[in-house]
């Protein structure tokens, strides 16, 4: 049986993080007196249903927290409402949250990423709200972006746009030489009957 309703089905939320989190993370990691330990932050975003996108604001909280390198303890929660994501740091090679994480913090906040140094984000989860005191958990997918570059980004594509639209003008000079290929071409046919490549 073929159904085709054009429905859009989707099974990822896109978490459009900002490159800035590469250099601060990367940082905290290498400043720590010991670079096994774990971390831990709070973001800030919102969820668009159109677009099935997380956009991460630039700016994060560092809460005070109790870290080894196989745990943290946050010991304080978001100072607001407004940062409801979290993002952790794993050891490497731990690519996935653990059953703690699934179970508290994964469920606790809109979105919870998994951080790898030194730019690694192997896993996070996007908790969407569905009913009252209901949430639909499905994987997110990093995507890092700057809003500097989109602003280029959207230059160039309006220029390449425009170029393609507007019909090529030809200088005289290759207007000519095109002219005097195809008579020669023709000739060419003419004489042989056919034309070989
Ligand atoms: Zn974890």
């Amino acid at each position: 049986m073929e159904f085709m309703t054009g429905m859009v089905v989707q099974d990822y939320v896109t978490i459009r993080l900002p490159f800035v989190f590469v250099e601060v993370l990367h940082s905290i990691w290498k400043n720590l007196s010991n670079e096994k330990q774990e971390f831990g932050l709070y973001l800030r975003g919102s969820f668009n249903p159109e677009t099935l996108e997380v956009t991460v604001e630039e700016d994060y909280y560092m809460p005070d927290q109790v870290t080894s390198p196989a745990s943290i303890k946050f010991s304080e929660a978001p100072p607001d409402q407004t940062y409801n994501i979290v993002l952790h740091r794993h050891p490497a090679g731990c690519k996935h949250f653990s059953s703690v994480d699934s179970e508290s913090i994964n469920k606790e906040f809109m979105a919870s990423i998994l951080f790898i140094p030194p730019f690694d984000f192997p896993q996070a989860v996007v908790n969407i709200p569905i009913a009252r005191g209901v949430k639909l958990q499905v994987p997110g997918a990093i995507s890092l972006f700057s809003a500097d570059a989109d602003g280029a980004l959207a230059r160039i594509e309006k220029h390449v746009v425009k170029t393609i639209l507007e019909r090529p003008t030809l200088s005289l000079a290759l207007r000519k030489q095109l002219s005097n290929s195809a008579e020669e071409f023709a000739e060419e046919f003419a004489s042989k009957g056919s034309i070989h490549t």
